[in-house]
């Protein structure tokens, strides 16, 4: 693939499992577009609400996707004031140097939400599993089988 600021050929990096295509001329990004929506999916499972927050100030770019060569757009992401560059076909996103840092920011504080979500339904679990760590439906399906012994 080649980066479609500089015509550059795009080399492949790894960032924490989520494969990135790195122009050296640029340092602008790559990203494979369900890399992206893989992500937006674990944060906010409601597709519609997910569609509807994801997108805005939406306009034509001056610059063509590398995987298919049609003119891209660009649109700002979510709150967090970042442009990103994306193909209508879906094949990805580009992100300009220095976006590249607050992407991964915006992706690493998602993640940790994500964590926070996951420990807190871990303590709920937890909770109704009781300090005993039975159910109340184990202590009773113990007190019938104890009677019937
Ligand atoms: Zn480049
Ligand atoms: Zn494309």
């Amino acid at each position: 693939m080649q980066c479609p600021r500089d015509a550059v050929a795009l080399i492949e990096e790894r960032h924490e499992g989520i494969e990135v295509d790195h122009c050296p001329s640029c340092n602008g990004r790559w990203l494979d577009h369900h890399e992206l929506d893989e992500l937006e999916a674990r944060a906010a499972p409601d597709e519609n609400q997910r569609r509807a927050t994801i997108v805005y100030a939406r306009r034509e770019s001056e610059l063509a996707c590398p995987v298919c060569g049609k003119l891209m757009w660009a649109f700002n992401y979510r709150a967090y004031d970042l442009e990103l560059d994306t193909c209508e076909d879906e094949h990805g996103f580009w992100v300009d140097a220095g976006e590249e840092g607050r992407i991964r920011d915006v992706m690493e504080e998602r993640v940790r939400g994500l964590n926070r979500a996951a420990s807190a339904e871990q303590a709920w679990g937890e909770f109704l599993r009781g300090a005993g760590g039975r159910s109340m439906w184990d202590q009773i399906g113990g007190f019938f089988r104890g009677r019937r012994r």
